[in-house]
This record gives C-alpha cells, structure tokens and sequence, in this order.
C-alpha cells in the first residue's frame, strides 16, 4: 500500500535498518533473538532507541533485571538515523518554561537541561563506546533576529550555570563555518556529534556485558497491567514489576492515549562521498557540528570518515533516496555552494515525535508504566536524561521526574489524519517566516 504524500514515512514492524549511512558502517551487525515463551524480568522496556537503552543501563548499573524488546533492530528509530548532534536544552528553551509554567519548574527543568551530554560522554568513556565522539556544536544565525535570539539564548544558559559558550561574530563563525550563509553564531563547547547507531549500539552492547537483556524483532503488541504488569509480543511475554514505553515516533497504535499527545514527522537526511581533507578543513575546519537557527532548520557535520552528512526540514511523505536527495540537495548547496559536483552516497527519512508544546512528555499510567516521549527534534540529549531520572523514580526518588509530569500535555487537535494537515500548515508558515527572516 502506498503511503499518501501527507503522512509521515514508518517502516514499523521491518526488521532491517532503514538504507543508511550509519547501517552501512555500523560496529556490530549481530541481530539478537526474538523472545520466544514467557518469562519474567524487574523492568521490562519497550524500545531500543536512546530512551529505552538509557534508562536500561541506569537501571543495570543499579543491579536491576532488565529486558528490552524492540520490535525491529537496536537504534531502528529516530536513534539509530539522526542527525548525530548533541544539542542541549529542550526544543523549547527554558526562558518559555519560565514564562508559563513557573520559576519552580523552570529552575528544576533547567538544573537538568544540560546533563544529557554528560550521560552520553560517561557512557561512552566507561562502556569504551566506538562512535567518533566530538566536541563542539554550533548554533548559526541566518539573520540579526536570530542573533539576537543566539544572545539571549546564551545569558539564559549561563543564568541556568551552562558556560562553556562563545557568541561568534560574522567574521567568527567563517573562521568554524566554511559558508557564506550566516551572521554570526553561538558555540557551545560542550555540544558535539558522533554516529548515533554506533552510539545506541555501543550501549546496548554495554547493558548485555551488565546482564540485561535484548530482543529485536519482538513487537510489543499489548500491556496487561495488574499486580505486576505482562509485556506481550507475538511469540512470548515478560512479566514486570515496571514497564518502561519508549516507542516515541515508532509505537504505532501500542498506546492510543499517548500517541494523541504527539505528532511523528518526517526529517530527511543526505550524506555526502569521503571528501578530500582539504575540502573537510575548508567546510569545517574544527570539525564540530551546526544547526541553524531557522525552525524549520538545517543541520550538517562530518562523519568520522570526512563526508557531509546534511539534514533539513520537515517534509511529509518522501521516502524514496532519490526524491530524499531532490529535497535536501538545493539546502547543501545554498550553504555549501562549493560542492556542487559531490555524490551523495546515502538518503534516508526518518520520524521524530513533536508535541504541541515542543516540550517532552514524561508520565506514568498507573503505578508501574512509565513513558517519555516527544522531545520535538532535540531529543539526542533528553532521551538520555529522560532514561537517567525515569531510572531515579523506579528507585523511588522521583522529584526530578515530577518536574516534567507537572507540565500539561496536550492532545493534538482533531485526529491523526488532521494532524498531518495541521503541523504542515504549521511547517509552511514556519517556512514563511524563515525566509522572510522575521
Ligand atoms: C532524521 C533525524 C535527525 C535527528 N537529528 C537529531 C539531532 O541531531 N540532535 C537531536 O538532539 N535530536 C535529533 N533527532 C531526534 C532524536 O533522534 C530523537 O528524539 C531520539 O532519538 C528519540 O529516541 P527514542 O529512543 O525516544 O526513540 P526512537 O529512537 O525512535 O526509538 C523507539 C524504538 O521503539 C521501537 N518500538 C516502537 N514501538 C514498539 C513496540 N510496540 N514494541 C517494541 N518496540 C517498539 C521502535 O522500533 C524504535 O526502535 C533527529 C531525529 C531524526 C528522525
């Protein structure tokens, strides 16, 4: 059945990776076993992206019994396609938390903003994580507004004590940005990039070698709660005294209730062939990552072996390389124009989950099922945060969690089918206003 042009792509249920670049360069191929029978663990998570493996080795680490079931591969979803960049904070920063929801929440929210990074850096020092891990992301602003907005931005972080940041004048960011494309930018030390399927295998790997346990293939179908809860896939079931959903974009109708709240979109990704060194140090000579300030905003960085992997927008509906590439060529070349007879060698798509606010959604259904979903493209960070303080409330300190079940959640307007409209009515008024730079 073909997907109409309107709905995001899913190949939910494949049990392959999606075409791309990091599938193709990928440290460990291994596929690990369905479950077949029935039996029993302390928590049982559902999703193997950075939201399940995370709170998977937080637990282990704290001698809990862990499975995950995933119903494709490790790092199918959103964690195993993006961008690849450490960015901190949430989609919507903390200066908004602090406008409608409090300074109580805003303080708390915003003591955690910037400990998503962290995680990732620990797990891959102490797990000996192979994913070309580097420091250095780039904010970079197309317009004075946005420049404005990179100031501000950074006087809020260092209020929240984040201080490893530099505001780059025009003359600046050409000095990190090979492109003419930009006014100046913010760069935040403690950013950086890394191949995100590497990074997600590296940590399943790293909660195996602390005894959990990992199915791939094993769609979790139903969750039947009770005194423990039973986790049931077509071939087995694990019974749990936690449950654990970490399906995000990829859940597919596992839980109604909270796939009203959020949104899956579609994001394109292209990556270029090796380039020489002297193109790298041209592009990037410092080798960090960017994003622009646009909403509907492009990112670009270098693989660890010297190609660009570029992504952009938020397009509804292209899955095929070929079309992938029409659409996320155009935006290489405005910034980068000195490429223009480079290969691209990988296209891909792949859904992220955005909520009406474009905060992340944390919560319980009951007393034993926990959720986090909905970190609205910047979720690289968050989901390893969500796992570090989702593991502290099944231990019982769950102050830092109540901090994001406090903030509302929203259901969408109207149903799936009007949903799509909407957020692409949203996107090209968005899209408006990016070009218009206002
Ligand atoms: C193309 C792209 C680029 C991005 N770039 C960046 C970036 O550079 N920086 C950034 O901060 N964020 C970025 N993001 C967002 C970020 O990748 C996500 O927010 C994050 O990876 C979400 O992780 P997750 O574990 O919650 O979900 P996912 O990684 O999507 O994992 C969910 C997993 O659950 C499984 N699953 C779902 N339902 C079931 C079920 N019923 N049974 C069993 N398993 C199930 C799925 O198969 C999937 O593997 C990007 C997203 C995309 C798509």
């Amino acid at each position: 059945m073909s997907t109409p042009d309107s709905m995001p792509v899913s190949n939910a249920g494949a049990i392959a990776h999606t075409g791309s670049y990091y599938a193709a360069s990928a440290n460990d191929k291994v596929q690990r076993s369905a479950l077949n029978g029935d039996t029993t663990a302390d928590v049982c998570i559902v999703g193997a992206g950075y939201t399940g493996l995370s709170s998977a080795l937080h637990l282990a680490e704290q001698g809990f019994k862990v499975t995950v079931l995933e119903g494709s591969r490790i790092g199918f979803g959103a964690s195993g396609r993006n961008g690849g960049q450490i960015v901190h904070s949430y989609s919507r920063d903390i200066d908004f938390i602090e406008r409608h929801y409090g300074q109580d929440t805003a303080e708390a929210m915003g003591s955690m903003a910037f400990e998503g990074g962290q995680i990732i850096r620990r797990f891959v020092g102490k797990y000996g994580i192979n994913c070309d891990l580097k420091d250095g992301g780039i904010f970079a602003a197309c317009n004075d507004n946005q420049m404005k907005e990179l100031e501000s931005k950074k006087a809020l972080w260092e209020r929240y004590g984040h201080t490893e940041l530099e505001l780059l004048s025009e003359a600046g960011i050409e000095n990190h940005v090979g492109s003419n494309r930009y006014v100046g930018g913010l760069l935040d030390k403690s950013g950086g990039h890394f191949h995100p399927l590497n990074l997600v295998l590296g940590e399943a790997a790293a909660l195996e070698s602390l005894g959990g346990t990992i199915h791939e293939g094993s769609r979790v179908v139903d969750i039947q709660q009770g005194d423990k809860a039973k986790v049931i896939t077509a071939k087995g079931s694990v019974t749990a005294d936690y449950v654990i959903i970490a399906g995000n974009a990829y859940m597919e109708g596992l839980i109604p209730k909270l796939e009203q709240r959020a949104m899956p979109c579609g994001t394109q990704v292209i990556t270029t062939e090796p380039l020489s060194k002297q193109m790298q140090q041209e592009l990037l000579p410092h080798d960090q990552c960017v994003e622009d300030c646009n909403y509907l905003l492009d990112y670009f960085r270098l693989s660890g072996d010297g190609r660009l992997i570029y992504g952009g927008g938020v397009t509804y509906g292209a899955r095929e390389p070929d079309r992938i590439e029409q659409i996320i060529r155009p935006k290489l070349l405005k910034t980068f124009p000195q490429l223009d007879k480079v290969k691209v060698d990988y296209a891909w798509t792949g859904n992220f989950l955005l909520t009406l606010m474009r905060l992340p959604q944390f919560g319980r259904l009951g007393n034993s099922v926990y959720y986090a979903q909905g970190y609205s493209g910047h979720g690289v960070a968050s989901s390893h945060l969500a796992g570090r303080v989702i593991a502290e409330a099944i231990r019982g300190q769950a102050e830092r969690f109540d901090a994001f079940t406090g903030l509302p959640q929203p259901v969408f307007p109207g149903g799936r089918l009007f949903r799509v409209p909407l957020t692409a009515m949203g996107a090209w008024y968005y899209n408006l206003r990016d070009q218009l730079g206002f």
